[in-house]
């Protein structure tokens, strides 16, 4: 006899496993399937943590060689990067053992192998040596992510065409990288390697980085990251890429139909990612996928058939890992017959360059297409008196109130811990606050956060420090 389970869950990632978590603390009997071998996902695996590991190692590689500059005096500087690539594994390994001992903890049982559907309620699980067991399960939540998408014909070999698997895990800095893509996964990686020392080189098809993000803020970015030595090609595709004996020889043609090619070690494609529903055999059980092959889903995550269910990157909305946790507790308590939901108005998105970027609700271009009528709150970093005390002032505070209620709509940071600024705004926009409310909250002195306030206020035109 197979095990019963009330709730299985395919997929132990950011959605997944928070997911089973959730289904057990409300009292349902719950399985969770991974089939990577160990907990997290993409995020903790081979996405989140183990970029901003190197992020951070990067930074503070970049700051210790120009420490003397501010009166600090630490010899020559040299990079080990084998080191550093450890650890970056180890922030990786004890965060992906941490959530295994969150499942035990939380009596999930965690079966390691492929899930897949023998019928809506018999899901099959491969082990690493293909050997099968079966498991019943009253209701199935996909958790199944997403996967790097390469250019068509292109095949990522993770050494020279790499995709952000890859590119995490070089064994020396490349002398030239061009990166293929300016979104999140580009100028992320594009900085940790441009900091080791790599001439990075970003190729882009539209005449913006950062898609979808608020266009003055992304335009500050590439402003500043052009300052740091990064090179960008803008309205630029991408015709052929071809490897050589020492690395890749790129084509590309920009929108006037110049050419303009690249010879270098490394290329990494980052234009996108794709839903992951390989060996599901979600057609044998009639699952319908959209048009983008994302599981279709109703509000309350179910799927065309009533006992199954999708969350996280798997299906529409942004590849986020807070998304897919928000969703995976959700459909948690949906399933025990409680009222989960998540705001999608209110979910932020953070590149963690340097300065950070982060953004809440609409942008100014949004705003702009559904004529809404709005009062914009500006305030720089330059004028706050934290970021000038320790020399870093780059970057400003933007808040987008409606023109009327003066609700806060959204808002756009770049500078220093505009990560965990954001917060603040995403609080108070869950609360229906207006900027007003925010401009009247005391904010500790002197800190980042006061440039949020003076935002504030400056969306009626009273800021105090400029
Ligand atoms: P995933 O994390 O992809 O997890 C799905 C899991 O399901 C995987 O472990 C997979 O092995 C498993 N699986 C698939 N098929 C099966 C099967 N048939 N049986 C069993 N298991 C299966 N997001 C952020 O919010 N912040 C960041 O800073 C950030 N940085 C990122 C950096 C990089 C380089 C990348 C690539 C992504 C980053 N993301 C970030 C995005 C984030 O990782 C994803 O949005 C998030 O992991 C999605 O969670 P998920 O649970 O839906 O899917
Ligand atoms: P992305 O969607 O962020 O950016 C892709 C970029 O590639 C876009 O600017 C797009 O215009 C460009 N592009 C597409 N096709 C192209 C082509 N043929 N030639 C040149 N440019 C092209 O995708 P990504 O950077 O691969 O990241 C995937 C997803 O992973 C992100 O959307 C995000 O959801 C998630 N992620 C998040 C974080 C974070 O939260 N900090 C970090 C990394 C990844």
């Amino acid at each position: 006899m197979s095990d019963k389970f009330q709730a299985v869950v395919i997929g132990g990632g950011p959605g997944g496993y928070v997911c089973a978590i959730r289904l057990s603390q409300l009292g349902l009997k719950t399985a969770c399937i991974e089939s990577r071998g160990s907990l997290g996902g993409t995020c903790l695996n081979v996405g989140c943590i183990p970029s901003k590991s190197l992020l951070n190692l990067s930074e503070e590689f970049h700051k210790a060689q120009h420490l003397s500059n501010k009166g600090i005096e630490i010899g020559e500087v040299k990079l080990n990067l084998s080191k550093m690539m450890k650890n970056k594994d180890k922030a990786v390994t004890i965060l992906t053992k941490g959530v295994e001992f969150l499942l035990k903890k939380n009596k999930v049982a965690y079966f390691k192998g492929a899930g897949s559907f023998k019928s809506k309620n018999e899901i099959s699980i491969k082990d690493d040596q293909n050997k099968e067991s079966l498991i019943q399960a009253e209701k199935v939540i996909i958790a199944t992510g997403s996967v790097p998408v390469s250019l068509p014909g292109i095949k990522f070999d993770e050494k020279i065409i790499v995709s952000s698997t890859g590119a995490l895990k070089l064994d020396q800095v490349p002398k030239k990288m061009v990166v293929v893509g300016g979104g999140y996964i580009g100028l992320e990686m594009g900085s940790v390697w441009s900091r080791l020392g790599a001439d990075v080189h970003v190729v882009e098809f539209l005449d913006h980085i950062t898609p979808g993000m608020d266009k003055e803020i992304s335009n500050e970015l590439m402003k500043i990251l052009k300052k740091q030595g990064i090179d960008f090609h803008m309205q630029h595709k991408v015709e052929t890429i071809k490897k050589n004996n020492s690395g890749a020889s790129i084509k590309t043609i920009d929108k006037d139909g110049n050419k303009k090619d690249f010879e270098c070690d490394v290329v990494l494609i980052s234009v996108g990612r794709q839903p992951n529903t390989n060996g599901l055999n979600l057609k044998k059980i009639g699952v319908e996928l959209d048009e983008k092959k994302r599981i279709k889903t109703d509000k309350n995550f179910k799927t065309n058939q009533d006992n199954i269910y999708a969350i996280g990157d798997v299906i529409a909305g942004p590849m986020l890992a807070h998304k897919a946790e928000d969703e995976g507790i959700a459909v948690a308590e949906n399933i025990a017959g409680q009222s989960g939901h998540v705001n999608y108005d209110t979910i932020p998105g953070v590149v963690y360059t340097t300065p950070e970027v982060a953004s809440i609700g609409k942008t100014e271009e949004q705003l702009k297409e559904l004529n809404i009528k709005y009062k914009v709150g500006k305030f720089s970093f330059m004028a706050n008196s934290r970021a000038k005390a320790i020399d870093d002032a780059e970057g400003f505070v933007k808040i987008l109130a409606d023109e009327k209620t003066d609700k806060v709509l959204g808002a756009h940071l770049i500078g220093s811990h505009a990560g965990e600024l954001i917060a603040e705004i995403g609080v108070a926009m869950e609360f229906g606050a207006s900027s007003e409310d925010i401009a009247r909250t005391c904010h500790a002195h002197p800190t980042f956060s006061e440039a949020v306030k003076e935002a504030a206020l400056s969306v009626d035109k009273r800021a105090i420090h400029s």
